[in-house]
């Protein structure tokens, strides 16, 4: 039997695990990892940046709702490079396996080149961080890495390579690959407990549902639907949580959020966590009884203290639920409609939403408001567009405007806030469902982290059109005015009208610079048109007034959250 190479171990492996794309960028030790990926047929894709790397690879899996993309890096810094992705995708609790290059182990401690033991590095950042210390242990190693990164809650899970490991040679027979196998379990709730909640759910008067990102993993998609139109549930989502049921269902209230939260008498938590986010719970009333879903045990009663805590998968669980109230729902929906708790809050949504839509129409200032480009961006793209925001005005701007009607097409700045994925998160959108537009609506500030990649996407063909909402600095004029009035410098703003859209030129690629709101929409159809990954550059006010959610004039804010 022929030798097998320890690279080739690892491509066989990873085309096993149902991995289609890796990325890095190449080098020692592991450019014949990366090319034999290629020759098993996984597409190598070559990065400007390590950490713009691993968040691509993060934003393809959570497009694609599967493990995919596995970034394999160059041994060090390249290494180091990883951990503001790594951090990102713990945080939004999304599948990554990270391959890290490192230098040989019988080198270890004599000064090797780019020497750096990435697992303790990595510990903290990841579900589980190990070195592979043999050839004959890849195959396992990969599997375990998988299967860790996307069962449970899903998250980050860090391999370092070693150079002898990956350049050792072994008896092809000793090697076993993984079989294909999708080990994840999808477990269902304790029926008590799921009767108890039915309970709760029949017996309420204003109940509402919290939908997550967490439900992008099992699809209970239909299940959702199926429950909020039941009962005639009210629901509202997280940031990352809208378009799982689209935005314009009847009973989404995303525009009545403060009033649904503070007036519900039982909340259904599904995918989601009371974080930040949710001001940590305290929106909801003091005496609101919550039903909590979650994978994760340790996630039930942090911050709430839920009346029912469901340990399970959110897709059974709802099976479960739906299954417990069949027979006993009858009428409801049409009760529900005609309710003080659901008309209230369609009043209220209607009075928020034609309090922006004023704001938009007074809003034909120049420079441009953020929410004005926005609406010309809504009034354009098509309902499976994949949306994703980054920065901080426009990322606060654009909850505010741009609906999501399908799953997973809304990507943001997400659970820890992280500037900078805009960019890169837009391409793994695009690598995860090449057939569907993406934009990427990207703060100039925020767009500077990983603009560079705009490269990428146009050597690999990846056709994203960016949208540099340009207000001239770090959330325009707002923080500096606000924190440091008096200084001569430009800390937090930067240089004045910066033809951001020229560097695209320099790769390639289709560039438009918009002073004007009706030039957005056909800037936005040549830049589809060119078939080509496209910039365009918008100048917007920095000093804009940021609206309320009733439309009423904020001044200019110092931090926002979203
Ligand atoms: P969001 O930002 O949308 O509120 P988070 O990322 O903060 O969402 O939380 C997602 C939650 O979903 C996590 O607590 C995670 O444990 C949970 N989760 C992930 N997958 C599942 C699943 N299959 N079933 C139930 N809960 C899940």
């Amino acid at each position: 039997m022929a030798d097998i190479a320890g690279y080739s171990i690892v491509a066989k492996s990873l085309k096993r695990l149902g991995v289609t794309h890796v990325c890095s960028v190449p080098g020692g030790p592991v450019l014949e990892t990366i090319a034999a990926c290629g020759e098993e047929g996984i597409r190598p894709i070559g990065m400007r940046n390590e950490q713009a790397a691993v968040m691509m690879a993060a934003a393809q899996n959570y497009s694609a709702g599967k493990l995919v993309c596995v970034p394999i890096l160059a041994s060090g810094p390249g290494v180091s490079n990883a951990a503001t992705g790594m951090l990102v995708a713990k945080d939004n609790c999304w599948p990554l396996l990270v391959l890290g290059g490192r230098s040989a182990l019988n080198t270890r401690g004599l000064g090797p080149f780019q020497e750096l033991d990435g697992v303790p590095v990595f510990r903290p950042l990841s579900k589980w961080a190990e070195t592979v210390d043999r050839p004959t242990r890849i195959p396992d190693f990969l599997a375990r890495g998988v299967l860790t990164a996307t069962s449970g809650r899903p998250g980050p899970v860090f391999l370092d390579l070693p150079q002898d490991v990956l350049l050792s040679q072994t008896d092809e027979e000793r090697i076993t690959l993984p079989h294909p196998y999708d080990g994840v379990a999808r477990p269902a709730g304790d029926p008590e407990l799921i009767k108890e909640a039915a309970e709760l759910l029949l017996n309420a008067e204003s109940p509402l549902m919290i939908v997550g990102k967490g439900v992008r993993w099992s699809e209970p998609f239909s299940e959702l639907r199926e429950l909020t139109e039941t009962l005639g549930m009210p629901f509202l989502t997280s940031p990352m949580g809208r378009g799982f049921i689209p935005d314009d269902h009847p009973l989404c209230m995303g525009a009545a959020r403060s009033m649904a939260q503070r007036g519900a008498d039982v909340v259904l938590l599904v995918g989601t966590r009371l974080n930040w986010t949710f001001r940590l719970g305290t929106e909801l009333g003091p005496d609101t009884k919550i039903i909590q879903i979650d994978i994760d045990p340790t996630e039930i009663g942090l911050n709430r203290q839920p009346t029912v805590g469901i340990v399970g998968d959110v897709k059974p669980v709802l099976q479960q639920l739906l299954g417990e109230l069949q027979g006993h729902t009858s009428g409801m929906a049409e009760r529900a409609a005609e309710s003080p708790w659901v008309t209230g809050l369609q009043e209220k949504r209607t009075e928020n939403e034609s309090g922006l839509e004023n704001f938009y129409i007074q809003a034909d200032q120049l420079p441009m408001t953020p929410h004005r480009m926005l609406k010309e961006i809504k009034d354009f793209i098509p309902r499976d567009t994949t949306v994703v925001v980054d920065g901080n005005i426009i990322l606060g701007a654009g909850r505010q405007v741009i609906p999501s009607y399908e799953p997973a097409t809304r990507l943001n700045s997400g659970s820890n806030g992280c500037m900078g994925v805009g960019v890169p998160f837009a391409l793994g959108a695009k690598l995860a469902r090449p057939d569907k537009p993406v934009v990427g609506i990207i703060g100039d500030c925020a767009f500077g982290f990983s603009a560079m990649e705009m490269e990428t996407a146009l050597r690999h063909n990846i056709p994203v059109v960016y949208l540099i909402a340009n207000n001239d600095g770090i959330s325009g004029a707002t923080i500096q005015d606000a924190n440091m009035p008096d200084h001569p410098e430009r800390v937090m703003m930067y240089t004045e009208d910066i033809h951001y859209e020229r560097i695209i030129t320099a790769f390639g690629g289709h560039a438009e610079y918009v002073e004007r709101p009706e030039d957005i929409q056909p800037a936005m159809q040549r830049a589809f048109d060119s078939g080509k990954a496209a910039c365009i550059n918008v100048k917007l006010d920095p000093r804009a007034p940021f609206p309320g959610p009733g439309g009423q004039m904020r001044p200019h804010r110092a931090t926002l959250s979203y």
